[in-house]
């Protein structure tokens, strides 16, 4: 399929079937931002789990937390955001359409016909200003923050004292990000408004680990993707050349996925120092140096920072998992499934009656209760039972129960596997059981 056809299939699946809307569209929508509908939000909120699961509650050297998006104006000039924190900005003087000087490959074409003339390149600042309190002058100017990361090293201290966790360590965050892109686009993957999950890892300088918590991290990036069912060929890692470093990192690599409109970043992972910690003590005036009890010296900590777009990675696992039959597997021509991983993937089960009637489609609510108490689960009772699996099969649920006459006569129904449309009968005591080793394998 040609690879603009798929964005595009992608984009109306995701509006027809509740995933991802276009922001307040009824009042013609807003630039660069997007609302999750009810399988939206669900393959959000499993993806934010999955992260915190794998890189939280499962270590023992990390520990999450969950700072406001509004902070002091200082953080920012601290960390260097109010003045480094920009893109090249270029305007065609005959559309006025604006542009970012390095990325001009995507730009629209000049409404007023040939080819754009630009101006000179500006800097744009890309932080979302806002004013906090009563009055709207400088003394209340700050930011919507521009990354979670400055939330995690303005707590350094904080967590340090009250976890009394020991070098190295992290500490770990999920949540919204703000950034007045000039040009957003390519669907939910640059946004102005999103979120990021995004850990520090504080090391101890002198043991020159930088490098190979470093490399720990772009495979334990990696392998999150992989694990959750990208396709290890779509990803590759791919090192920042030296010129183009950001002003704090020592080296930096993305992890880059093939999406239909091109190869393009997913996850960042930089060696950024001691860069922050040591801004923000120069700021602030506060100590923010560990103490080290094993060489007895005092030290600011150097930090590795694995940061990944939870949006983009959502839009990747969907890229992935889209699938349109070419008739030779089973299904008709042109049937979509998606191959979402069942960890990830919206509604773990559908409960479908054969037929309304005869005690059968209460049996089947009955059953429907009982699995919605243990598992995101849908009830469909429209059209025909190859319809319902088809509806199914495209939102990316893994397993349909069905259940007929003979569930009435001996407590069994039919459950239906969607990327191998095997059928088996199982009993209704069984099915939570059979869903929870699917779905945690
Ligand atoms: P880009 O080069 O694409 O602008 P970046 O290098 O500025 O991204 P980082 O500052 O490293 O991005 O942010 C970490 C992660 O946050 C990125 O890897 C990406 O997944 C996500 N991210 C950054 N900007 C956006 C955005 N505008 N919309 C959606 N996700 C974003």
């Amino acid at each position: 399929m040609e690879k603009d056809k798929l964005m595009e299939k992608i984009v109306s699946l995701c509006k027809r079937r509740g995933f991802i809307f276009q922001s307040s569209e009824i009042y013609g929508g807003i630039g660069g931002i997007y609302d999750f509908g009810p399988l939206g939000a669900e393959l959000k909120r499993n993806l934010r789990e999955e992260w915190w699961k794998k890189f939280v509650l499962s270590r023992e050297d990390m520990v999450g937390m969950d700072s406001g998006i509004i902070m002091n104006a200082k953080v920012w000039e601290a960390s260097g955001h109010t003045t480094a924190f920009t893109d090249p900005l270029v305007e065609c003087k005959k559309c006025h359409l604006r542009f970012r000087a390095d990325q001009l490959d995507d730009a629209a074409k000049c409404k007023e016909g040939g080819e754009h003339e630009l101006t000179e390149e500006k800097t744009f600042n890309i932080l979302v200003k806002t004013h906090l309190g009563p009055t709207e002058d400088s003394s209340t100017l700050t930011y919507l923050r521009g990354e979670t990361a400055q939330g995690i090293f303005v707590n350094f201290k904080n967590v340090l004292e009250s976890s009394r966790m020991k070098l190295p360590f992290g500490i770990a965050q999920i949540g919204k990000a703000f950034r007045n892109e000039i040009t957003p686009g390519n669907f939910i993957f640059r946004t102005r408004e999103f979120e990021q999950g995004e850990i520090e890892f504080f090391i101890n300088p002198d043991k020159e680990e930088s490098a190979k918590w470093y490399d720990y991290w772009i495979d334990q990036y990696k392998n999150f993707y992989i694990d959750l069912g990208i396709k290890s060929e779509n990803l590759e890692v791919v090192p920042h050349a030296k010129e183009k470093l950001s002003h704090y990192s020592i080296g930096t690599s993305d992890i880059e996925y093939k999406y239909p409109f091109g190869q393009s970043e997913l996850a960042g992972i930089a060696q950024r120092t001691d860069y922050d910690l040591t801004q923000h003590q120069k700021f602030s005036g506060k100590n923010l140096e560990y103490f080290d009890e094993e060489s007895g010296k005092k030290f600011v900590p150097y930090v590795v920072e694995p940061s990944m777009g939870i949006d983009r990675a959502a839009l990747a696992f969907l890229c992935d998992a889209y699938d349109e039959s070419d008739g030779t597997d089973g299904r008709e021509k042109g049937e979509v499934t998606l191959h979402l991983s069942p960890k990830l993937a919206p509604f773990k089960c559908a409960v479908f009656p054969l037929v309304k009637k005869d005690g059968v489609g209460d049996k089947a609510k009955e059953v429907y209760t009982t699995v919605k108490g243990c598992f995101p689960a849908s009830y469909d009772e429209s059209g025909s039972i190859g319809r319902r699996y088809r509806r199914h099969d495209e939102i990316g649920t893994p397993f349909c129960v069905t259940i007929d006459y003979q569930t009435l006569e001996d407590e069994s129904v039919t459950i239906r596997e969607r990327d191998s449309m095997k059928q088996e009968r199982i009993k209704i005591d069984e099915i939570n059981s059979y869903l929870f080793e699917k779905i945690s394998k």
